[in-house]
């Protein structure tokens, strides 16, 4: 598995100051993607257990209030397991830090898997250039939906997160 890029301080995506990952890898290919150069399964950097002590290191200041996990495609096959592990290690580490993620598969899809137990929201469903929208927070089209995982896993049933 590899990742394309860290940010150490990131203020675009996800609320307040966090730590951003870019996981390397999509097979989707919307038209439009925002973020292009992390296709290539090939490309970008090894993520292995020094970049899962890196985030953790970065995050370690009060001024980060969470990790946000983005692509590429954390939850495809080839790098939901390594995406699991940083968020389960992120979480043991800093419970009161909250983890967003973002995602071109639906929650319906993910629901059962381990790494849901870890993260906050997720930002779910494929970019459509067609429903873009300059206004929407947090998503890019507005198919996508911001989903409190928790709160959703609890009640059986898409409960969308709310400032
Ligand atoms: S799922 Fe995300 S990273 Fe993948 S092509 Fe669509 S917008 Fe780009």
């Amino acid at each position: 598995m590899r990742y394309a890029k860290i940010r150490k301080m990131d203020i675009s995506n996800g609320p307040g100051v966090r730590v951003s990952i870019f996981m390397q890898g999509c097979a989707f290919h919307c038209p439009n993607c925002f973020n292009p150069e992390t296709h290539d399964f090939q490309g970008g950097n090894e993520f292995n257990e020094q970049t899962i002590q890196k985030v953790l290191f970065l995050a370690e200041s009060d001024n980060i209030v969470g990790l946000s996990i983005l692509g590429g495609e954390p939850m495809h096959p080839a790098n939901i397991e390594g995406t699991c592990a940083l968020s389960k290690a992120f979480k043991e580490k800093y419970p009161a830090k909250s983890i967003w993620s973002w995602t071109g598969y639906q929650y319906e899809d993910l629901k059962d898997k381990e790494v849901l137990q870890y993260i906050d929201v997720l930002v779910d469903g494929l970019y459509k250039d067609e429903l873009h929208d300059f206004r929407l927070k947090w998503r890019g089209s507005s198919n996508q939906r911001v989903i409190d995982v928790a709160a959703s896993l609890k009640e059986n049933k898409i409960v969308l997160f709310t400032e």
